[in-house]
């Protein structure tokens, strides 16, 4: 099945004013609803990560979660998560960061990943680059590498991808929505 931009642009669902006034929210659970979208989107991301030498796949609670996983089966790769505090028992580290709506903090298992790992972090949507900042600021402590952050969406008029990209860190997101 050959790559499709538009028609997974076509099955991303725009839903003004939610969570709150002035947010434009990417629904994307229709691409998760569809298989043909859903297998060019995984597919994509295999494809590009297929012999890289990186060593894990890291992803970002909750949706991170649903494209991580496919990718990290099908390169036989671990996949380790990033969850929003709480939800992690045992020894975590934790950071706080703002998001386009609110405030948020996210953990990581210590154990999770170690010195000489090189990890390609999955979520959803870039919107200000707040998560993934994070995400990355938690591998880093933890020893890792972060080769790239892959989306499925990248806001750039919200700078969250400049941002990940100004950090030192490549930004691969297959659809962006100005
Ligand atoms: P940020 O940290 O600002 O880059 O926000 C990214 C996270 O918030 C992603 O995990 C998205 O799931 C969610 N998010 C933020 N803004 C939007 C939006 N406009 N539409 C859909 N999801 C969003």
């Amino acid at each position: 099945m050959s790559y499709d931009e538009f028609y997974i642009k076509s099955v991303v669902r725009a839903i003004p004013d939610w969570p709150e006034a002035g947010v434009i929210f990417r629904d994307v659970t229709p691409v998760f609803k569809d298989p043909r979208a859903m297998r060019m989107v995984c597919d994509a991301f295999i494809q590009r990560y297929m012999r890289t030498g990186i060593t894990h796949i890291a992803s970002v609670d909750a949706r991170g979660f649903l494209l991580g996983s496919v990718v990290a089966y099908q390169l036989n790769l671990p996949l380790v998560l990033i969850r929003k505090k709480g939800k992690l028992p045992g020894t975590t580290l934790s950071r706080e960061y703002q998001l386009e709506y609110g405030k948020a903090a996210i953990e990581m298992q210590t154990d999770a990943l170690e010195p000489g790992n090189r990890v390609v972090i999955f979520d959803d949507l870039i919107a200000t680059g707040g998560t993934l900042l994070a995400a990355i600021s938690l591998i880093h402590e933890l020893g890792a590498e972060v080769e790239e952050v892959a989306a499925l969406i990248d806001l750039p008029d919200l700078e969250g991808s400049q941002r990940i990209q100004d950090s030192g860190i490549p930004v691969h997101a297959l659809l962006a929505y100005e």
